[in-house]
């Protein structure tokens, strides 16, 4: 059995904690390896050494920051074809899909390489008579990043790359259940030459992420995973005076008006729908069908269900894999059964897949139309490959859908008419807007994050809102004064 250790100071080392957790390839079922389950005490001693890394690495100059940063993203790209198929084989994702997700962290290297222009500072000569003013931005010290199992490789890049480059040293706890592509990561952060320490990484469960909430050396926590630990993070981790952004679960709509065009509106909701299966924060979990758009898109989308090939994602064919656990599978499947008893009409049902279910946690491609906000399928997020249609007569019901609903993370719009999709984007609670784009993640130089119960904090992710998030800032007044001219005012200073 493959033993999973942690890394801490620049080397792996194996938990002494006694607990362990199975880590399985979801397209086989089978247990593949076994992961270190982190006490509080390896995770304040990760901590620790974090801690004594912080305090070189800030006084490292940006030259030497960027440095590391670009080797960093050369490595990083020459050996995304070896880190995605570590993906695959613990998350079960299509390997295509995966290196689709290592780009788009090796996007956030690439800004953070540009870290010198990032940590710039604003300056005001002459603010007051022989005063000037200047600002600078400061790393925070130990930061760390609790990640959920859907973006192994991605979600820790969101993070780290800007947290490191801004001079601080990383704690990363991923997600137990894929827990591989964080010790990859850490060795290609080793070999462009990061000082140990800097990037550890501990895995754990609940037990792991306590101990980094409660630690007063950690300074800041940035958390991706469900809605209710965002919020039980947010709420501890600010309780004990650190800053903390939270993303957390999402229901993502994407209404179609009547005048969209079908096909292209139809493909976006199978491939955001169902990519991945469905296992992705910007997933289209809802269709809003405005009008009578309605029947042919349900009828183009049903048309297009059969041919998605689902199988193991190593195999290049495959185009959508199996779902990360059989526990997560069981709870998806309770969720079909849900949508048909509480009456929405099941267009295609993703349970009749029993070829491929047996031999690892796979469910077809299901979809419900006439959905009503009260059910089950549309409050919850169910994190799988089931699409559900809301039908609505006007674009007034169907933005009022989506900013009545609990979550705000992404949204979109198809439709041909600008003025809609301009009126759209000022109508609707969400952080991150599409207009014919099913999947509006932001890039890289933009910041990610959702509104309502999608983001607890005020930061966003990674890009201007990460530098901010991982860094405090200072304001400096100095004057450099002619002796002769020091005098006694005891009167609160004015700018003169
Ligand atoms: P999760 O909330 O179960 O786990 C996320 C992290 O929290 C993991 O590291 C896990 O070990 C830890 N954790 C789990 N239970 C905990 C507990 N009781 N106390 C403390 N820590 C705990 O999420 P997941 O199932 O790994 O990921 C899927 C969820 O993440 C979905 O809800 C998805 O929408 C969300 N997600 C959101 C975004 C976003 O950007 N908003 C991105 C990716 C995933």
């Amino acid at each position: 059995m493959n033993h999973i250790a942690h890394w801490i100071g620049g080397a792996e080392r194996a938990g002494v904690s006694g607990r362990v957790g199975p880590v399985f390839n979801p397209a086989t079922g089978s247990q593949i390896a076994e992961v270190d389950l982190a006490s509080k005490k390896e995770v304040d001693d990760a901590i620790a050494v974090a801690k004594e890394a912080a305090k070189a690495w800030r006084s490292a100059s940006l030259s030497k920051r960027s440095a590391v940063l670009f080797k960093f993203r050369e490595l990083l790209h020459e050996k995304s074809g070896e880190l995605a198929k570590i993906v695959t084989t613990e998350h079960g994702k299509v390997l295509a899909d995966a290196a689709g997700e290592i780009a788009r962290g090796l996007e956030n290297v690439e800004f953070a390489t540009g870290i010198p222009h990032l940590m710039k500072g604003n300056f005001s000569e002459q603010a007051a008579t022989g005063v000037d003013v200047y600002s600078i931005r400061q790393p925070l010290g130990v930061v760390a990043g609790i990640t959920p199992f859907n973006f192994p490789a991605m979600v820790p890049l969101w993070m780290c790359a800007t947290a490191i480059a801004a001079g601080n040293a990383f704690v990363l706890k991923p997600s137990e259940k894929d827990p591989s592509a964080s010790l990859f990561l850490a060795q290609l952060w080793k070999e462009a030459g990061l000082p140990e320490g800097v990037f550890n990484v501990v895995h754990g469960d609940k037990e792991a992420v306590d101990a980094i909430l409660v630690n007063p050396d950690v300074a800041a926590v940035s958390f991706v995973g469900s809605t209710p630990i965002a919020k039980y993070i947010y709420e501890t981790g600010t309780s004990h005076g650190k800053r903390v952004q939270a993303l957390g679960g999402a229901k993502n709509h994407m209404i179609v008006l009547p005048d969209a065009e079908l096909d292209a509106a139809a493909d976006a909701a199978i491939s955001a729908g169902y990519g991945a299966a469905g296992e992705r924060c910007m997933a289209i979990s809802v269709v809003v069908a405005v009008g009578d758009i309605a029947d042919p898109l349900v009828e183009a989308i049903a048309a297009r269900l059969p041919k998605i090939k689902i199988g193991d994602g190593s195999d290049p064919s495959s185009e959508m894999g199996p779902l990360i656990s059989a526990q997560h599978r069981d709870k998806v499947v309770g969720y079909i059964a849900a949508g048909e008893s509480e009456g929405a009409t099941l267009v295609a049902d993703g349970r009749d897949i029993s070829d491929i279910s047996e031999k690892g946690f796979f469910l077809g491609a299901t979809l419900l139309d006439n959905v009503t906000p009260s059910m089950t399928v549309y409050t919850d997020e169910i994190f799988g490959p089931v699409l559900s249609v809301v039908r609505v007569e006007t674009y007034a019901e169907a933005v009022e859908l989506v900013n009545n609903n609990e979550f705000g993370n992404g949204t979109a719009i198809f439709t041909r008419d600008g003025g809609a999709a301009r009126q759209f984007q000022f109508d609707v609670n969400a952080g991150m807007v599409g207009v014919n784009v099913p999947i509006p993640v932001p890039v890289a130089y933009y910041s990610f994050g959702g509104w309502k119960a999608s983001l607890f904090g005020d930061s966003h992710m990674y890009g201007p809102d990460g530098i901010h998030f991982f860094t405090r800032g200072k304001v400096v007044t100095s004057r450099w004064p002619d002796p002769g001219t020091s005098a006694i005012d005891l009167g609160f200073p004015q700018t003169r």
